[in-house]
């Protein structure tokens, strides 16, 4: 599947013992900082240049969040990821609440001092991963249910115990709980599961209590530019400090992707960051940037990276290839990363080809610059107000295919 679900990983469930919450202590880790708050710096065509502040630092938007599902950037240290120049971090609720648990994570601090990670955080709620779990869920007015794929034990998720368990985590943004569908749905279906996000997102904000997380909406209604519409109105009524567009990348035409968030970021305040869920390809990012996002996430750099599948300036490269078994020049000559400035395409295929554990660290290195430089120069073309120039050279070098 592409897009969104081959953006996430989903062996997520949700399991949690009951306790207390350890949630002063988190304040007290947390410096009892402010809540987010998002600025717009400047602008160019549609792009946006911005910055997210936080109690644990600045975001300097657009920005793309690499992927730490449960609580760690696979095959990287937090130090690896810090020089990088990764500024914010997404984790996955579900599989955190499965292990080690909110609660054991909040005893021992919250997310940033469990995981030694001093930057932000932003902690997704499960609505997706209930969405790839839809085998085993029951879905209600009150919340879904459903089965661990792990154990079969049942468990229930709420939008307040997203809220809770969040606030436990200690994240600098949480998400409110949506029910995401896969494309295609039909309009009845996907017009009942957006009012139910609406009120779901309307229980997350009366119950949320941290006075240092920012809580995102979510905008939900598919592929329908009616009901995106209205859902994204009825949620900027609500008011949130910032709001994701939901429900895209599931499946559906590339066209229809950046239709539904054009219709998307058009409803929403200026004021307010924007986070597209689960984007993308280097394309994918470049052409929401276009349309008004400041935020991503997407699992395709570091999972590709440990596939072998490669970022490059000129297009992707497999480096299990046996053209590369001689070829002693940098994977990227263009890159100036540990990976490229240290070993040749040879021993990297080497270390592949051997299943040698530092190839997916090299290559996640390599694949995770590729990401964050790429956003350094968009938000330099944006300061320079030629993103539009930036967009059209980037189109025709850069490959849109996932994998
Ligand atoms: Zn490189």
């Amino acid at each position: 599947m592409e897009g969104h679900t081959a953006c996430q990983g989903f062996s997520g469930l949700f399991r949690e013992g009951a306790g207390g919450y350890a949630f002063a202590m988190n304040a007290l880790e947390a410096g009892r900082g402010e809540r987010p708050r998002f600025e717009r710096l400047s602008q160019s065509a549609g792009a946006r240049r911005g910055r997210l502040t936080t109690s644990h630092g600045e975001v300097a938007t657009p920005a793309f969040m690499p992927v730490a599902t449960a609580a760690s950037v696979k095959s990287l240290t937090q130090k690896q990821v810090d020089e990088l120049g990764a500024e914010i971090l997404l984790s996955n609720t579900y599989h955190l609440m499965l292990r080690p648990g909110a609660d054991r994570v909040a005893a021992l601090g919250g997310l940033h001092r469990f995981m030694s990670w001093t930057k932000p955080v932003l902690t997704d709620s499960g609505g997706f991963q209930v969405a790839s779990l839809s085998a085993l869920r029951r879905v209600e007015d009150e919340g879904v249910t459903f089965r661990s794929h792990l154990d079969g034990s049942l468990h229930s998720l709420t939008p307040e115990r997203a809220v809770e368990i969040q606030e436990k985590l200690g994240s600098d943004v949480a998400m409110v709980l949506d029910e995401c569908l896969l494309y295609p749905s039909e309009r009845g279906e996907v017009r009942a599961a957006a009012a139910r996000s609406l009120d779901w997102a309307a229980r997350s904000k009366k119950v949320r209590s941290r006075p240092d997380q920012a809580l995102f909406g979510i905008v939900q209604g598919g592929s329908f530019t009616d009901l995106r519409r209205e859902n994204a109105r009825a949620l900027v009524d609500l008011g949130f400090d910032g709001y994701g567009v939901g429900g895209l990348a599931v499946g559906e035409p590339k066209e229809m992707m950046r239709e539904m968030t054009a219709v998307s970021t058009a409803e929403l305040p200026e004021d307010r960051a924007r986070y597209l869920m689960g984007v993308g390809t280097p394309v994918d990012i470049l052409e929401s940037v276009a349309l008004g996002i400041d935020m991503f996430d997407c699992v395709l750099p570091t999972r590709n990276a440990r596939n072998g599948t490669l970022f490059t300036g000129l297009g992707k490269i497999a480096i299990k290839n046996a053209r590369y078994a001689s070829d002693e020049s940098p994977l990227d000559p263009g890159c100036r990363c540990y990976t490229c400035s240290t070993f040749s395409r040879a021993y990297l295929r080497h270390l592949f080809v051997a299943r040698e554990m530092t190839a997916a660290t090299l290559n996640t290195i390599h694949n995770l610059h590729f990401y964050l430089d790429l956003m350094r120069r968009v938000r330099l073309s944006i300061e320079e107000d030629r993103f539009s120039a930036f967009l059209a050279a980037s189109r025709e070098r850069l490959d849109d295919s996932a994998a």
